[in-house]
């Protein structure tokens, strides 16, 4: 079944007390408030995951991390791992954030090694894909985010799909205000569904659950929601306010 989901992307914001402080205040924002069918999680920093998650105990409010290291355990200083995560109460995880391939290099192969690390936890995979503004200039965009889906994620059987949540994430719409039109995102995600369809059949793909991230905030979400494809949003900026956050779930509810 296709869901309908609103992910925080915290990234490298909020030290413990304030991690914390936000998730309380996300509980309390959403408490008595009818979610509707909608998701909601939220990804704060490694070292702040397991107080969020018990934060969060009892709430509908799941919790990812915004990365892992494809090995199980080991000698990778600095490096933490699919089941470490999940022991501290990440169900979810956020796997080739544009920030990951930019400045640390992760490529295609690489990804699709963390998602088998993920999916062998049982654990979901929020993966993210999109083009810079370059491509999108250039033409390529379409090519483009269908390449970094083959390259990643075409070797998995089409039972893993059920695990396996794609952000089309334009590259020039994240954290600079220029939000993609909702046609242009529209456009994109209906191209990704017919990707996976050629490769899957009509079940997975209709299936999918699609997300749209780039400067998606309170303002913007609902004409993005709204439209057939777009079944929900990684938010960064806008999901540090709780209230922010709070209306873009509504807005997808
Ligand atoms: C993101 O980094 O996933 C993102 C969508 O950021 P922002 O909403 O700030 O553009």
């Amino acid at each position: 079944m296709r869901r309908k989901i609103v992910a925080g992307n915290w990234k490298m914001n909020k030290n413990l007390q304030e991690s914390v402080a936000l998730a309380g205040e996300i509980k309390s924002a959403l408490a008595g408030c009818p979610l509707c069918g909608v998701e909601v999680v939220v990804a704060p920093v490694f070292t702040n995951l397991y107080a969020v998650a018990q934060e969060l105990k009892g709430t509908p409010v799941a919790v990812a991390a915004q990365n892992i290291y494809p090995k199980p355990s080991g000698a990778y200083t600095g490096e933490v791992s699919a089941p470490i995560a999940k022991s501290a109460g990440a169900s979810k995880v956020i796997l080739g954030h544009s920030e990951r391939r930019q400045y640390f290099g992760e490529t295609d192969e690489f990804l699709a090694e963390k998602v088998d690390a993920v999916l062998a936890e049982n654990m979901e995979v929020i993966f993210c894909i999109g083009e810079v503004l370059a491509q999108r200039e250039s033409g390529e965009h379409f090519q483009v985010v269908e390449q970094q889906i083959k390259n990643a994620l075409f070797h998995l059987p089409a039972s893993a799909w059920s695990r396996i949540v794609l952000a089309y994430e334009p590259v020039w719409a994240i954290g600079t205000g220029l939000t993609a039109t909702p046609e242009q995102a529209e456009e994109m995600h209906a191209h990704i569904r017919k990707v996976v369809e050629d490769k899957y059949g009509k079940q997975v793909a209709e299936d999918l659950t699609i997300l749209y991230g780039g400067s998606c905030n309170a303002k913007n979400a609902a004409t993005l929601f709204a439209q057939p494809d777009v079944d929900g949003g990684l938010i960064g900026g806008a999901s540090l306010k709780a209230e922010d956050f709070k209306t873009i779930i509504a807005a997808r509810a």
